[in-house]
């Protein structure tokens, strides 16, 4: 047989995990906090379960989760979706990226995708036959240059992805940022896909401008959200999508062969949860104070930063300690230094190598000191 991914390489979330384990290293790579989920949460799981809700949920999933999700859009972003034609939970937000992506992508279609960019996009998208076409975000800040961007767009685009709060960068796309989309997309037929993952994870007073508040990007997106990120609990792989009715149906007929539906006890547990909007809307706060500790902890260290936006990511560029491939950097902290990040290339267009390298710090302040120690000592 051929392969049908020939290029494709294990994840450098994998890798680095990997390393890390082997070698008993501060972990900051793979995106993911050392900290438990909410015991409220998992006790509705487990209730759930007593209760008898283990067999198959509906297709979209149960109701009272899709409720609960339609009214926290409408309360954000004031844009109403319709729970029983606009909405899918799904196994974590990747799954919702493969579905659309599926869903839409036709063999010899173009997807535009902005670099650095999460690394199951490509991979969805050859799988179905398309060409990503990549646009690098610019400079150690990350801007997407949108004429570049129009300048890419061509007969055969049918889909655009684009994912903020941004990860690996932190860069939150600015109202501008969004304008800027909405007015290039206006008169074309491409279909958005906007991974929205970190969306509650967004500090300095900055907001969340979601492709549901913007008309013009609403009518053709596919928006994609994580439990995981939100709720401490990446394992349960929960996350969902909303889109115009039109779209959801035929993400469904994929959603349909694909799982047919998710684990049932987890969405009764998360449509209880949902109710009380403090439980993500405290998140900015949460992680922000993470972000600042982290830059406070690192100050005398030769790395430096630019404060992330959002996500629970930190860049960190090294380039005043070594000018060695980040890719190189990443593996001798590891082995020489027992501390685990991501390095930025492997995210970027050609590889491009910034002399940055990602930290996680979804992290326990146990786990925050011990990573800057390490930092101090590497010059
Ligand atoms: N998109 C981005 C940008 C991510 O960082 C992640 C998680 N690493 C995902 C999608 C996938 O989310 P989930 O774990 O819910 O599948
Ligand atoms: N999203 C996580 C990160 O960026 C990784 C998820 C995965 O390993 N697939 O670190």
């Amino acid at each position: 047989f051929s392969s049908k991914l020939p290029k494709h390489q294990t994840s450098i979330f994998t890798v680095m995990g990997k390393m890390a384990r082997d070698h008993g290293a501060v972990n900051m790579s793979q995106g993911y906090p050392n900290f438990e989920t909410d015991v409220r949460l998992k006790d509705l799981v487990t209730k759930a379960m007593k209760d008898g809700y283990n067999q198959y949920a509906p297709l979209a999933g149960i109701p009272q989760l899709r409720e609960q999700i339609v009214n926290k859009i409408e309360a954000l972003h004031k844009k109403t979706y319709d729970p029983n034609k606009e909405v899918t939970v799904t196994d974590g937000a990747t799954q919702a990226l493969f579905l659309a992506i599926t869903a839409f992508v036709q063999p010899g279609d173009e997807v535009i995708v902005l670099k650095p960019a999460y690394d199951s996009y490509e991979p969805a998208i050859e799988l179905n036959g398309g060409k990503p076409v990549l646009v690098q975000m610019k400079g150690k800040d990350y801007e997407v240059d949108w004429d570049e961007v129009k300048a890419k767009i061509s007969s055969k685009t049918r889909m655009l992805i684009i994912n903020t709060p941004h990860n690996p960068s932190g860069k939150v796309f600015s109202k501008r940022d969004m304008q800027q989309l909405e007015a290039l997309l206006r008169d074309t037929d491409i279909i958005l896909l906007s991974d929205e993952v970190y969306e509650h994870i967004i500090f300095d007073e900055l907001q969340h401008h979601s492709a549901s508040a913007f008309p013009g990007l609403a009518e053709r997106a596919v928006v994609c959200a994580s439990f995981g990120k939100t709720f401490h609990n990446t394992g349960w792989k929960m996350g969902y999508c909303v889109a115009p009715a039109e779209l959801m149906a035929e993400i469904w007929k994929v959603m349909e062969v694909n799982v047919f539906c998710v684990h049932h006890p987890t969405q009764r547990a998360f449509a209880e949860y949902l109710k009380e909007p403090s439980h993500y809307l405290q998140l900015g706060k949460f992680y922000q104070e993470k972000r600042d500790r982290f830059l406070e902890l690192i100050q005398d260290t030769a790395f430096k930063a630019i404060p992330a936006q959002g996500t629970y990511f930190q860049l960190l560029d090294y380039s005043d300690v070594t000018q060695e491939h980040d890719v190189d950097f990443a593996r001798r902290l590891i082995t020489e230094y027992n501390l685990a990040s991501i390095p930025v290339s492997v995210f970027n267009k050609d590889q491009l190598d910034q002399k940055q390298l990602r930290f996680c710090f979804a992290k326990t302040e146990e786990t925050l000191v011990e990573a800057a120690e390490i930092l101090k000592k590497v010059r």
